[in-house]
């Protein structure tokens, strides 16, 4: 092996989201030449493929971005507590545009394959176009929640108008006046029906599993809430960096809800019933590692839920039955007025789970068990493969020349999310066993990390870092055994992709750290002043 030649770029990475932003930000304060290939058509990530109506972030708007500037914190202006796709993209754009990173990032390139080789440590890179390009850095920054699932159901080649996936929004699409069809009703679902209801002819939603659904109570950005914030930039990053959820969420103080008389329990879930995620981790810590004070949760949001849906006999389908399963074994929809759309005449929930499954898709409609319904769109609003997709999508080729969907194909397994065993020079944003947590915060410490990891080798003179197989089985081992304490571990019996438990003919797997974000960015720290003990480093002969 030698280490003579040249790269066209010391970094690749692929997406030009959050990810590919910090990437660029960390990775040319290192002095590193950094390519970002993206095959949409602008930047965004998930932003620029999630454009369907009433798409925005389920996260609060103000730390829902990037930090690593201040200025940049103080000079962008948020327009309401949850911003819209476009909204997101427009400040990503402004952050390109601000921090000059346009010429770093190739639109409209899709990568086809990675392969590692040997003999020069380097990353061949090969794009649609057929295209080849070399790089010593290879890093996914492809995010998540990117690859959608297509669901396989009969007669789908046969429907007449538009169908397609949520997340692949025809731009010329025309659906005001037009009968809808939405295949699915998790978070996308829930933010499609309200902002459609109104100007659709009729809207049919295919629910197979009902969900918690989540307060949002959306609120217009005032000038003094705005002050307030950009007042306590240093606090609110701090409260990111050291939430479990990486959110900049107050804790709960060590309540627990199982210690807490009733009444009590009651009016702490009432008085912090204002909107977000918040609810979840400002009342009591222990709602989601024991099943009586996750039924006491989930009792209060069903009632809170039944309460907006006036037909007794639909609310029984749209709420979870305390039982079920436990609150965030899938992961709850953030709500904006969707309950409220099914006391409409022209908004029907079709029950596929129990009483009509869905049998076909025919040139004009869904045929059910039950029923033919006649629809002019149908909406695939069926999902993502999580955590591993997007890294599976196409051949990434390690050392041994295993791809990393071969490697995975029983269980998923990774150091820390960022880094795996039989790849070297490879790293990963929120990869599988990364906690599930704010995602900017989340992408910006592994940014970080990469960053230090690439600084050190450079400075060192490195050409090769390889994840050591005994520290992913280790980590892989402790992301199982925490898992298994949480009552997230029994998503597989819901169809959760927090467990990829959503695919068809794929085992569910343990795709999540659980142990706290917090916890995780302590670690990801505490690597880089060990000097990344979780890797091998190796000069080439030259
Ligand atoms: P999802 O929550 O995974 O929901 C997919 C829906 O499709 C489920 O109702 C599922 O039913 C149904 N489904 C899947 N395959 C089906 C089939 N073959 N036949 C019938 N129904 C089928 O997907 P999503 O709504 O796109 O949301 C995914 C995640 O993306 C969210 O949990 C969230 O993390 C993220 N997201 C975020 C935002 C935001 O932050 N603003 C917005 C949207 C989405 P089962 O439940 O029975 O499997």
């Amino acid at each position: 092996m030698t280490s003579t030649e040249k790269p066209d770029f010391d970094v690749i990475s692929v997406g030009a989201g959050f990810a590919g932003l910090a990437l660029i930000h960390y990775l040319r304060e290192v002095g590193m030449s950094i390519k970002v290939l993206d095959r949409a058509s602008d930047i965004g990530g998930t932003w620029t493929w999630n454009r369907y109506p009433g798409a925005m972030t389920d996260s609060e708007s103000y730390y829902y971005c990037l930090m690593f500037s201040k200025e940049l914190l103080q000079e962008w202006s948020w327009s309401a507590r949850y911003p819209t796709w476009k909204e997101t993209q427009d400040y990503m754009k402004f952050v390109a545009d601000k921090c000059d990173m346009w010429p770093h990032i190739q639109l409209e390139t899709e990568v086809v394959a990675a392969d590692y080789q040997k003999d020069s440590g380097l990353w061949k890179v090969t794009t649609e176009s057929g295209e080849t390009l070399t790089c010593k850095y290879f890093i996914s920054g492809m995010g998540m929640i990117s690859q959608q699932i297509i669901p396989d159901i009969k007669g789908m080649d046969t429907f007449k108008g538009p169908i397609f996936h949520s997340s692949r929004w025809p731009e010329d699409l025309e659906w005001e006046g037009k009968r809808i069809a939405m295949i699915g009703a998790g978070a996308t679902t829930v933010q499609m029906v309200p902002a459609m209801s109104e100007k659709a002819k009729s809207i049919h939603v295919f629910q197979r599993t009902n969900n918690f659904i989540l307060p949002g109570m959306q609120r217009e950005m005032t000038p003094e809430w705005e002050k307030e914030i950009k007042e306590n930039y240093d606090e609110i990053v701090a409260k990111c960096r050291n939430h479990v959820f990486g959110m900049a969420f107050d804790d709960a103080e060590g309540r627990l809800a199982v210690e807490t008389p009733p009444e009590e329990v009651e009016r702490i879930f009432e008085e912090k019933w204002t909107g977000s995620f918040r609810w979840v981790f400002e009342t009591f810590d222990d709602l989601l590692s024991d099943q009586r004070a996750n039924d006491m949760a989930s009792e209060f949001i069903a009632r809170k839920m039944r309460e907006r849906v006036e037909d007794p006999e639909l609310a029984d389908l749209l709420v979870p039955k305390v039982g079920d399963y436990p609150l965030f074994a899938k992961r709850p929809p953030m709500d904006h007025h969707y309950l409220e759309q099914f006391n409409r005449d022209d908004v029907f929930l079709v029950d596929i789970k129990d009483k009509e499954p869905i049998v076909e898709i025919t040139e004009t409609g869904i045929r059910t068990t039950e029923n033919h319904f006649e629809f002019d769109i149908i909406i695939l609003a069926t999902g993502f493969q999580a955590y591993t997709g997007a890294l599976e999508a196409f051949p990434i080729r390690g050392e041994s020349g295993q791809t990393l969907a071969e490697k995975w194909q029983d269980k998923s397994a990774s150091i820390m999310g960022v880094c795996v065993a039989d790849f070297p020079n490879l790293f990963v944003i929120t990869g599988p066993q990364a906690p599930f947590a704010n995602l900017p915060t989340s992408i910006e410490q592994n940014a970080i990390w990469i960053a230090k990891c690439i600084d050190k080798m450079e400075k060192e003179g490195y050409d090769v870092c390889k994840p050591r197989k005994d520290v992913e089985d280790e980590w892989t081992a402790h992301v199982a055994d925490i898992h298994s304490q949480t009552l997230m571990s029994t998503g597989d019996k819901v169809h959760s992709w927090m467990m990829g438990a959503n695919i068809e003919n794929k085992q569910p797997r343990v795709l999540i750290y659980f142990g706290g974000a917090n916890n995780y960015y302590d670690c990801l720290d505490k690597s880089v002043e060990e000097g990344f003990p979780e890797l091998e480093f190796e000069k080439l002969a030259s």
